[in-house]
């Protein structure tokens, strides 16, 4: 179900760009937080590659991509742009991801610890994905598990990754964040990345430190 944006037009991109991180600034101000302390990625699973200048154009710099192949694309047309990966780690990719980008979003499987075992470096950070709504379909280490799986995790953990279901009411998604933040403090973990086009002002209410945003971004007629 994944929509194409193409044809984007810069001016069209910049408004939205600037309309997010107002949001942002002011989520961060309800929640007393320092809005510098939030990153935006933008999520380009949506975005062509030939169309990615049009977004640096817009002052977006840090971006995050869901397929190992497609990461390998556009980093290569874009090496001094910032990549992560937020896609699920298949483990014949993670040796091709680990070099290209600063942080993967997404570890989940025993199978991505030991090809983390095998590929990682001193440098490769991870964040451990969580699933705090119990979903039994979606990817996602359970709150139960969690410190053993980082225990068993041969490279650095640094924060937690959530995705709440989708929903067309973001207060929805706010006990989930919440437990999440939860999570990562007994933990001892300070990077959050949660929150998305739907739900990204209350995850930053709730503590995230990164938002992934895509279709936001993007929208709106040329
Ligand atoms: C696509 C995607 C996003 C962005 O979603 P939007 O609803 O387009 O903002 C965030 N995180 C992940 C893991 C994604 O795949």
């Amino acid at each position: 179900m994944t929509r194409t944006f193409s044809g984007l037009d810069p001016a069209r991109v910049a408004a939205n760009v600037a309309d997010v991180r107002s949001r942002i600034a002011a989520a961060a101000g309800r929640a007393n937080r320092d809005p510098d302390a939030i990153e935006l990625l933008a999520a380009v699973k949506y975005v062509p590659v030939e169309e990615l200048g049009t977004l640096r154009e817009a002052g977006l710099e840090l971006f995050g991509e869901n397929r190992a192949q497609e990461l390998e694309t556009k980093a290569e047309a874009h090496p001094d742009a910032r990549w992560h990966f937020i896609g699920q780690l298949q483990s014949r990719k993670v040796r091709q991801l680990v070099p290209r980008v600063e942080l993967i979003h997404s570890v989940a499987s025993d199978s991505a610890l030991k090809e983390l075992g095998r590929h990682g470096t001193p440098e490769t950070e991870v964040l451990v994905e969580v699933d705090v709504a119990g979903e039994a379909s979606k990817a996602g280490i359970t709150p139960e598990a969690l410190g053993e799986f980082i225990a068993r995790c041969p490279v650095r953990v640094t924060g937690l990754m959530a995705m709440p279901p989708a929903t067309s009411a973001p207060g929805a998604s706010r006990p989930h964040f919440a437990r999440v933040r939860e999570l990562a403090e007994e933990h001892g973990l300070a990077r959050l990345s949660m929150g998305t086009s739907q739900d990204f002002e209350i995850a930053v209410e709730e503590g995230a430190t990164i938002v992934r945003i895509g279709s936001v971004l993007f929208q709106g007629a040329g």
